[in-house]
Protein backbone atom coordinates (compact mmCIF):
# COMPACT_ATOMS: atom_id res chain seq x y z
CA UNK A 1 0.00 0.00 0.00
CA UNK A 2 1.08 3.07 -0.53
CA UNK A 3 1.17 5.46 1.55
CA UNK A 4 0.16 9.29 1.16
CA UNK A 5 2.83 11.64 1.61
CA UNK A 6 3.31 15.72 1.54
CA UNK A 7 6.14 17.24 -0.16
CA UNK A 8 8.03 18.17 2.89
CA UNK A 9 7.72 14.62 3.32
CA UNK A 10 8.51 13.04 0.54
CA UNK A 11 11.76 15.97 0.71
CA UNK A 12 12.55 14.15 3.46
CA UNK A 13 12.77 10.72 1.99
CA UNK A 14 14.30 12.19 -1.36
CA UNK A 15 17.39 13.49 0.62
CA UNK A 16 17.81 10.56 2.56
CA UNK A 17 18.25 8.24 -0.75
CA UNK A 18 21.48 7.93 -3.14
CA UNK A 19 21.53 6.08 -6.19
CA UNK A 20 18.18 7.47 -7.64
CA UNK A 21 15.83 6.82 -10.68
CA UNK A 22 13.31 9.30 -11.60
CA UNK A 23 11.00 7.82 -13.98
CA UNK A 24 8.88 9.18 -16.67
CA UNK A 25 5.59 7.78 -18.63
CA UNK A 26 5.11 6.83 -21.90
CA UNK A 27 4.86 9.02 -24.59
CA UNK A 28 7.00 11.82 -22.40
CA UNK A 29 5.61 14.89 -22.35
CA UNK A 30 7.01 18.57 -21.48
CA UNK A 31 5.75 17.87 -17.58
CA UNK A 32 7.33 14.23 -17.48
CA UNK A 33 10.40 15.11 -19.02
CA UNK A 34 10.62 18.85 -17.74
CA UNK A 35 10.06 17.28 -14.12
CA UNK A 36 12.40 14.31 -13.91
CA UNK A 37 15.17 16.44 -15.67
CA UNK A 38 14.80 19.51 -13.13
CA UNK A 39 14.65 16.94 -9.97
CA UNK A 40 17.97 15.29 -11.89
CA UNK A 41 19.54 18.49 -11.56
CA UNK A 42 18.52 19.22 -8.18
CA UNK A 43 19.82 15.53 -6.86
CA UNK A 44 23.23 16.12 -8.75
CA UNK A 45 23.35 19.26 -6.83
CA UNK A 46 23.19 17.10 -3.36
CA UNK A 47 25.89 15.40 -4.41
CA UNK A 48 23.62 12.19 -5.59
CA UNK A 49 23.93 9.98 -8.50
CA UNK A 50 21.01 10.22 -10.47
CA UNK A 51 19.64 9.00 -13.67
CA UNK A 52 16.40 10.26 -15.44
CA UNK A 53 14.67 7.05 -17.31
CA UNK A 54 12.09 8.22 -20.20
CA UNK A 55 10.18 5.45 -22.07
CA UNK A 56 11.83 5.95 -25.59
CA UNK A 57 14.20 8.84 -24.67
CA UNK A 58 13.72 12.04 -24.88
CA UNK A 59 11.17 13.73 -26.96
CA UNK A 60 12.70 15.20 -30.43
CA UNK A 61 10.29 18.82 -29.07
CA UNK A 62 13.01 18.46 -25.78
CA UNK A 63 16.42 17.49 -26.77
CA UNK A 64 17.83 20.45 -26.20
CA UNK A 65 16.94 20.81 -22.18
CA UNK A 66 19.72 20.97 -20.11
CA UNK A 67 20.47 17.27 -18.96
CA UNK A 68 18.82 15.81 -21.60
CA UNK A 69 21.61 13.86 -23.41
CA UNK A 70 22.06 11.67 -20.03
CA UNK A 71 18.50 10.75 -20.13
CA UNK A 72 18.54 7.17 -20.42
CA UNK A 73 15.64 5.41 -22.74
CA UNK A 74 13.43 3.42 -19.96
CA UNK A 75 15.00 -0.48 -20.36
CA UNK A 76 18.35 0.20 -21.18
CA UNK A 77 21.55 -0.51 -19.03
CA UNK A 78 22.17 2.27 -16.66
CA UNK A 79 25.22 3.74 -15.31
CA UNK A 80 24.36 2.71 -11.85
CA UNK A 81 22.58 0.14 -9.92
CA UNK A 82 19.41 2.60 -8.42
CA UNK A 83 18.56 1.72 -5.05
CA UNK A 84 15.73 4.20 -5.34
CA UNK A 85 13.17 5.46 -8.30
CA UNK A 86 10.61 8.30 -8.03
CA UNK A 87 7.69 8.28 -10.79
CA UNK A 88 7.18 11.62 -12.02
CA UNK A 89 4.03 12.53 -13.77
CA UNK A 90 2.96 9.23 -13.95
CA UNK A 91 -0.72 8.82 -13.29
CA UNK A 92 -0.97 4.82 -12.75
CA UNK A 93 1.95 1.80 -12.71
CA UNK A 94 1.08 0.77 -15.85
CA UNK A 95 2.02 4.25 -17.14
CA UNK A 96 5.36 3.69 -16.60
CA UNK A 97 5.48 1.19 -19.14
CA UNK A 98 6.38 -2.71 -19.47
CA UNK A 99 10.42 -1.97 -18.93
CA UNK A 100 9.55 0.97 -16.44
CA UNK A 101 7.23 -1.12 -14.53
CA UNK A 102 10.15 -3.71 -14.18
CA UNK A 103 12.56 -1.40 -13.74
CA UNK A 104 10.58 0.64 -10.81
CA UNK A 105 9.53 -2.47 -8.78
CA UNK A 106 13.81 -3.48 -8.82
CA UNK A 107 14.30 -0.35 -6.65
CA UNK A 108 14.27 -1.04 -3.04
CA UNK A 109 13.11 2.31 -2.21
CA UNK A 110 9.83 3.52 -4.35
CA UNK A 111 7.52 6.85 -4.40
CA UNK A 112 5.54 8.69 -6.66
CA UNK A 113 5.16 12.71 -7.56
CA UNK A 114 2.09 13.65 -9.40
CA UNK A 115 -0.71 15.91 -10.04
CA UNK A 116 -3.37 13.75 -11.76
CA UNK A 117 -6.39 13.67 -9.84
CA UNK A 118 -7.10 9.95 -11.16
CA UNK A 119 -4.19 8.44 -9.70
CA UNK A 120 -4.80 6.11 -6.85
CA UNK A 121 -0.74 6.27 -5.56
CA UNK A 122 1.90 3.55 -5.95
CA UNK A 123 5.47 2.44 -4.64
CA UNK A 124 5.55 3.07 -0.59
CA UNK A 125 4.92 6.89 -0.84
CA UNK A 126 2.67 8.77 -3.03
CA UNK A 127 3.24 12.89 -3.06
CA UNK A 128 -0.34 13.79 -5.22
CA UNK A 129 -1.44 17.47 -5.65
CA UNK A 130 -4.25 17.12 -7.81
CA UNK A 131 -4.45 21.01 -7.86
CA UNK A 132 -0.87 21.74 -8.82
CA UNK A 133 -1.14 22.54 -13.09
CA UNK A 134 1.68 20.17 -13.85
CA UNK A 135 3.93 18.09 -11.81
CA UNK A 136 6.47 20.63 -12.36
CA UNK A 137 4.94 22.74 -9.79
CA UNK A 138 5.56 20.07 -7.12
CA UNK A 139 9.00 19.79 -8.02
CA UNK A 140 9.54 23.62 -7.44
CA UNK A 141 8.62 23.18 -4.15
CA UNK A 142 9.81 19.78 -3.31
CA UNK A 143 13.99 21.06 -4.55
CA UNK A 144 12.86 24.03 -2.23
CA UNK A 145 11.87 21.49 0.58
CA UNK A 146 15.49 19.74 -0.26
CA UNK A 147 17.27 23.12 1.09
CA UNK A 148 18.18 23.94 -2.45
CA UNK A 149 17.59 27.08 -4.56
CA UNK A 150 16.70 26.58 -8.38
CA UNK A 151 19.66 26.76 -10.20
CA UNK A 152 19.31 28.00 -14.02
CA UNK A 153 19.55 24.31 -15.61
CA UNK A 154 16.57 23.61 -12.93
CA UNK A 155 15.05 26.26 -13.69
CA UNK A 156 14.50 25.80 -17.42
CA UNK A 157 13.57 22.24 -17.27
CA UNK A 158 10.52 23.10 -14.38
CA UNK A 159 9.82 25.78 -17.05
CA UNK A 160 9.23 23.87 -19.71
CA UNK A 161 6.86 21.08 -17.25
CA UNK A 162 4.97 23.57 -16.16
CA UNK A 163 3.97 26.06 -18.95
CA UNK A 164 3.50 22.96 -21.28
CA UNK A 165 1.02 21.49 -18.69
CA UNK A 166 -1.26 24.81 -18.23
CA UNK A 167 -1.11 25.58 -21.91
CA UNK A 168 1.02 28.56 -21.24
CA UNK A 169 -1.08 29.55 -17.82
CA UNK A 170 -4.09 29.65 -19.82
CA UNK A 171 -6.20 26.23 -19.04
CA UNK A 172 -8.29 26.23 -15.69
CA UNK A 173 -5.53 24.63 -13.89
CA UNK A 174 -3.55 27.56 -14.06
CA UNK A 175 -3.14 28.73 -9.82
CA UNK A 176 -1.38 31.46 -7.97
CA UNK A 177 1.01 28.99 -7.27
CA UNK A 178 1.29 27.87 -11.04
CA UNK A 179 2.34 31.63 -11.53
CA UNK A 180 4.70 31.62 -8.23
CA UNK A 181 6.39 28.74 -9.52
CA UNK A 182 7.40 29.72 -12.83
CA UNK A 183 7.82 33.42 -11.08
CA UNK A 184 10.84 31.69 -9.58
CA UNK A 185 12.11 29.65 -12.90
CA UNK A 186 12.74 33.13 -14.45
CA UNK A 187 14.15 34.68 -11.09
CA UNK A 188 16.99 32.06 -11.79
CA UNK A 189 17.72 33.32 -14.97
CA UNK A 190 15.84 31.79 -17.50
CA UNK A 191 15.25 33.75 -21.13
CA UNK A 192 11.71 33.12 -21.59
CA UNK A 193 11.96 34.49 -25.11
CA UNK A 194 14.64 31.74 -26.15
CA UNK A 195 12.45 28.96 -24.44
CA UNK A 196 9.27 29.63 -25.75
CA UNK A 197 10.21 30.36 -29.30
CA UNK A 198 11.39 26.67 -29.74
CA UNK A 199 8.33 25.32 -27.85
CA UNK A 200 5.46 27.45 -29.32
CA UNK A 201 6.81 29.36 -32.25
CA UNK A 202 8.78 26.43 -34.23
CA UNK A 203 7.69 23.40 -35.63
CA UNK A 204 9.23 21.01 -37.69
CA UNK A 205 7.97 20.48 -41.65
CA UNK A 206 6.90 17.32 -40.71
CA UNK A 207 4.81 18.43 -37.87
CA UNK A 208 3.09 20.90 -40.08
CA UNK A 209 2.02 18.95 -42.80
CA UNK A 210 1.03 16.51 -40.24
CA UNK A 211 -1.21 19.10 -38.64
CA UNK A 212 -2.64 19.72 -42.26
CA UNK A 213 -3.74 15.93 -43.15
CA UNK A 214 -5.04 15.46 -39.84
CA UNK A 215 -7.60 18.28 -40.26
CA UNK A 216 -8.26 17.41 -43.55
CA UNK A 217 -10.23 14.83 -41.96
CA UNK A 218 -12.21 16.46 -39.05
CA UNK A 219 -15.21 15.24 -38.82
CA UNK A 220 -17.58 17.39 -36.51
CA UNK A 221 -21.17 16.38 -34.76
CA UNK A 222 -24.80 17.37 -35.98
CA UNK A 223 -25.12 19.74 -32.90
CA UNK A 224 -21.42 20.93 -33.75
CA UNK A 225 -20.43 19.75 -29.78
CA UNK A 226 -17.98 17.05 -30.64
CA UNK A 227 -15.17 16.85 -33.08
CA UNK A 228 -13.14 13.88 -34.16
CA UNK A 229 -10.44 13.33 -36.48
CA UNK A 230 -7.85 10.48 -37.06
CA UNK A 231 -4.03 10.37 -37.41
CA UNK A 232 -3.02 7.08 -38.92
CA UNK A 233 0.43 5.85 -39.51
CA UNK A 234 0.05 6.34 -43.12
CA UNK A 235 -0.46 10.08 -42.44
CA UNK A 236 3.14 9.88 -40.33
CA UNK A 237 5.02 8.50 -43.58
CA UNK A 238 3.56 11.08 -46.15
CA UNK A 239 4.20 14.09 -43.90
CA UNK A 240 7.34 12.40 -42.74
CA UNK A 241 6.52 13.00 -38.77
CA UNK A 242 6.89 11.20 -35.46
CA UNK A 243 4.70 9.67 -33.23
CA UNK A 244 5.30 12.59 -31.13
CA UNK A 245 4.43 14.87 -33.33
CA UNK A 246 0.33 14.10 -32.43
CA UNK A 247 0.89 16.59 -29.39
CA UNK A 248 -0.87 19.84 -29.69
CA UNK A 249 -3.56 18.79 -32.77
CA UNK A 250 -6.43 17.36 -30.48
CA UNK A 251 -6.61 21.52 -29.53
CA UNK A 252 -7.50 22.52 -32.59
CA UNK A 253 -10.49 20.09 -32.92
CA UNK A 254 -11.34 21.82 -29.44
CA UNK A 255 -10.75 25.47 -30.46
CA UNK A 256 -13.39 24.85 -33.25
CA UNK A 257 -16.32 27.70 -31.99
CA UNK A 258 -19.39 25.37 -30.37
CA UNK A 259 -17.35 22.60 -30.07
CA UNK A 260 -17.36 21.32 -26.08
CA UNK A 261 -15.18 17.89 -26.56
CA UNK A 262 -12.71 17.03 -28.93
CA UNK A 263 -11.16 13.27 -29.37
CA UNK A 264 -7.97 12.72 -31.91
CA UNK A 265 -7.68 9.06 -33.17
CA UNK A 266 -3.60 7.85 -32.75
CA UNK A 267 -3.19 4.62 -34.67
CA UNK A 268 -0.51 2.45 -33.19
CA UNK A 269 -0.04 -0.34 -34.94
CA UNK A 270 -3.90 -2.68 -33.75
CA UNK A 271 -3.79 -0.41 -30.75
CA UNK A 272 -5.30 3.32 -30.59
CA UNK A 273 -4.77 6.03 -28.91
CA UNK A 274 -7.58 8.37 -27.89
CA UNK A 275 -6.40 12.15 -26.70
CA UNK A 276 -9.51 13.92 -25.26
CA UNK A 277 -10.17 16.90 -24.41
CA UNK A 278 -13.16 19.13 -23.12
CA UNK A 279 -14.36 22.39 -22.28
CA UNK A 280 -14.43 23.47 -18.89
CA UNK A 281 -18.34 21.99 -19.08
CA UNK A 282 -17.50 18.48 -18.98
CA UNK A 283 -14.99 16.77 -17.18
CA UNK A 284 -13.69 14.24 -19.84
CA UNK A 285 -11.48 12.26 -17.46
CA UNK A 286 -14.67 10.97 -15.21
CA UNK A 287 -17.16 10.42 -18.48
CA UNK A 288 -14.57 9.16 -21.00
CA UNK A 289 -11.70 8.46 -20.26
CA UNK A 290 -12.07 6.68 -16.94
CA UNK A 291 -14.78 3.97 -18.17
CA UNK A 292 -12.64 3.20 -21.11
CA UNK A 293 -9.64 2.07 -18.59
CA UNK A 294 -7.77 5.05 -18.95
CA UNK A 295 -7.20 8.33 -17.09
CA UNK A 296 -5.95 11.88 -17.17
CA UNK A 297 -7.22 15.43 -16.33
CA UNK A 298 -11.08 16.83 -16.22
CA UNK A 299 -10.02 18.33 -19.70
CA UNK A 300 -7.27 16.66 -20.87
CA UNK A 301 -7.36 12.68 -21.00
CA UNK A 302 -6.67 9.67 -22.99
CA UNK A 303 -6.77 6.02 -22.97
CA UNK A 304 -5.19 3.14 -25.73
CA UNK A 305 -7.40 0.70 -26.91
CA UNK A 306 -6.77 -2.42 -28.37
CA UNK A 307 -9.39 -1.25 -31.22
CA UNK A 308 -8.66 -0.11 -34.75
CA UNK A 309 -9.75 3.29 -34.50
CA UNK A 310 -13.05 3.63 -35.96
CA UNK A 311 -14.07 1.31 -33.58
CA UNK A 312 -12.16 2.93 -30.58
CA UNK A 313 -14.02 6.86 -31.64
CA UNK A 314 -17.44 5.14 -31.79
CA UNK A 315 -16.76 4.21 -28.30
CA UNK A 316 -15.56 7.24 -26.87
CA UNK A 317 -18.19 9.67 -28.94
CA UNK A 318 -20.93 6.87 -27.74
CA UNK A 319 -19.68 7.92 -24.25
CA UNK A 320 -19.44 11.77 -24.72
CA UNK A 321 -22.90 12.00 -26.14
CA UNK A 322 -23.84 10.65 -23.00
CA UNK A 323 -22.44 13.34 -20.93
CA UNK A 324 -23.44 16.20 -22.99
CA UNK A 325 -26.96 14.92 -22.77
CA UNK A 326 -26.91 14.78 -26.58
CA UNK A 327 -28.46 11.41 -27.11
P1 LIG B 1 -2.56 13.15 -24.11
O1 LIG B 1 -3.83 13.13 -24.88
O2 LIG B 1 -1.89 14.48 -24.17
O3 LIG B 1 -1.65 12.01 -24.43
O4 LIG B 1 -2.96 12.92 -22.59
C1 LIG B 1 -3.73 13.83 -21.90
C2 LIG B 1 -3.72 13.50 -20.42
O5 LIG B 1 -4.30 12.23 -20.19
C3 LIG B 1 -2.32 13.45 -19.83
O6 LIG B 1 -2.36 14.13 -18.60
C4 LIG B 1 -2.03 11.99 -19.63
O7 LIG B 1 -1.27 11.81 -18.49
C5 LIG B 1 -3.41 11.36 -19.49
N1 LIG B 1 -3.45 10.07 -20.15
C6 LIG B 1 -3.24 9.82 -21.46
N2 LIG B 1 -3.35 8.50 -21.73
C7 LIG B 1 -3.63 7.89 -20.56
C8 LIG B 1 -3.85 6.52 -20.18
O8 LIG B 1 -3.81 5.60 -20.99
N3 LIG B 1 -4.12 6.30 -18.86
C9 LIG B 1 -4.18 7.30 -17.94
N4 LIG B 1 -4.44 7.02 -16.66
N5 LIG B 1 -3.96 8.60 -18.27
C10 LIG B 1 -3.69 8.90 -19.55
MN1 LIG C 1 1.62 16.60 -16.06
Amino acid sequence: MTKRATIEELARWLAAQDDVALFGHVSPDGDAAGSCLGLWHALRALGKRAVVCLPEGVPKLYTWLPGADAVVPTGEPLPFEPKAALAVDVSEHARLGEAGMAAFERCPARAALDHHGTNEGFGQLTALDAGAAATGEMAVELIEAMGLTLDRAMAECLFVAISTDCGQFSYTNTRPQTMEAAAKCVAAGIDVEAVTARLYRTRSRGRTLLLGLVLAGLEVSADGRMAWARLSEAMLAQAGALPEDNEGIVNYLLEIEGVEFAVLANERGSQTKLSLRSRATMDVAATVAVPLGGGGHPCAAGVTLDLPMEEALAKALALARKALGAE
